[in-house]
């Protein structure tokens, strides 16, 4: 390295073309369908609300639909519209849904729709006649789904309907919200109040064929919660938030090189001078920051990969753009970095990453930005 205590102008390629890329690994995201549909008697539904967890949900649904699950999960409406819109003729829930959506457009598309209240299925019934419903219970969780102090109301009315032809209630739904903690007494409490939910519909006269409670760690860890479905999402793109199974992370993030530059002791790095070269180094710019979903907060302690060894992020994370101290190393404008990965060639993994954040891996997963390019 000549020029060794200088401070040349960083270079910056001309274009984006060859800029940070996402690498969705469709083989992964089939093998861990293959293991949760082997964990299950019931059936699997692939969840592929939020673009599959940000690994497009298109490409997602088709994998999972190929290896072992045979429905389909979104929150709403326009997610489930845009499934039909690719083809899919998968059966489609959608759980999550104001009452002026379009549930005119999802009897014609044959798309199946949660009712969590007397106000829904109102709705519902005022899109015309054929919805097909899945009843909603909240079962501990004060977040969507009826209270149960609403639900044999709720499931009665629905039985009025479904008598005058109406409608079809083809389903009962619940959620747990500590699965992920298989101890948590709360999950007991949460499948007994499903159990109860089932009761009460079937006393209403409902005879719903699909039962579903559990998620990705429910499957995984508890068989008591599987009854008729598992709907699954993070464990298809190999997120487990119970750490019980070792699933296959699907996922790799990249950015280019594009900027090399040696640095002299004592020089404050990015925004707020929040970092200062402790001795002579060479940093390396990456052209991807927190708009592109690296989470601002993992700024001080996250790593990247570049040339096989892990380097330190230092400075803040910006919008666009990140600073790598590679120290003595050498960097080259052009050459990749990686941001994260399944971790196999050393490389962070998006457990680390959401460590670094004092988050989720699943916000990490879905926060990458749009303009990173998709492959
Ligand atoms: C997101 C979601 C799921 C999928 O949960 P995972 O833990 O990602 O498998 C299942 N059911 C409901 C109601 C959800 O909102």
């Amino acid at each position: 390295m000549t020029n060794l205590l200088s401070d040349p102008p960083v270079s910056a390629e001309p274009t984006r073309r060859h800029g940070p890329r996402l690498c969705v690994d469709l083989a992964a995201v089939a093998a861990n369908t293959r293991l949760f549909a082997a964990r299950t008697d019931g059936a699997l539904m692939a969840v592929v609300k939020a673009d599959g967890f940000g690994h497009g949900a298109v490409d997602v649904a088709r994998t999972a639909l190929g290896h072992g699950a045979s429905w389909l999960g979104v929150t709403s409406l326009e997610e489930a519209f845009a499934l039909r819109g690719a083809g899919l003729r998968a059966p489609v829930l959608s759980w999550l849904n104001p009452v002026d959506a379009d549930f005119t457009g999802a009897i014609t598309a044959a798309v199946d729709v949660a009712v969590p209240s007397r106000e829904h299925l109102a709705a519902v019934l005022s899109g015309g006649i054929g919805a097909r419903v899945h009843l909603q219970l909240d079962t501990g969780m004060a977040r969507d789904g009826a209270a149960p102090s609403a639900w044999a109301d709720l499931c009665r009315a629905a039985r009025r309907a479904e008598r005058a032809g109406q409608l079809q209630v083809v389903g009962v739904m619940g959620h747990l919200g500590c699965a992920d903690d298989p101890s948590d007494p709360d999950n007991r409490v949460g499948r007994a109040r499903f159990a109860w939910g089932v009761a009460v519909a079937r006393e209403a006269g409902l005879r719903p064929p699909l039962r579903h409670l559990a998620a990705t760690s429910a499957t995984l860890t508890d068989p008591l919660s599987h009854h008729t479905m598992s709907r699954v999402g993070a464990g298809l793109v190999g997120i487990d938030p119970s750490r019980s199974t070792v699933l296959s992370p699907a996922m790799t993030l990249t950015a280019p090189v594009v900027g090399v530059r040696r640095v002299r002791a004592g020089t404050p790095v990015g925004y707020g001078h929040t970092w200062t070269a402790p001795r002579a180094t060479t940093l390396a710019l990456l052209p991807l920051g927190y708009a592109d979903g690296l989470p601002r907060a993992a700024g001080p302690r996250a790593e990247v990969l570049l040339r096989g060894r892990r380097r330190r992020l230092v400075g803040r994370v910006s919008m666009d753009q990140v600073v790598v101290d590679v120290g003595d190393d050498d960097a080259t404008i052009g050459e990749t970095a990686t941001v994260f990965g399944p971790g196999r060639s050393g490389e962070p993994t998006v457990a680390e990453w959401a460590a670094w954040a004092d988050t989720i891996e699943h916000e990490i997963v879905t926060g990458i930005g749009a303009r990173v390019v998709r492959t």
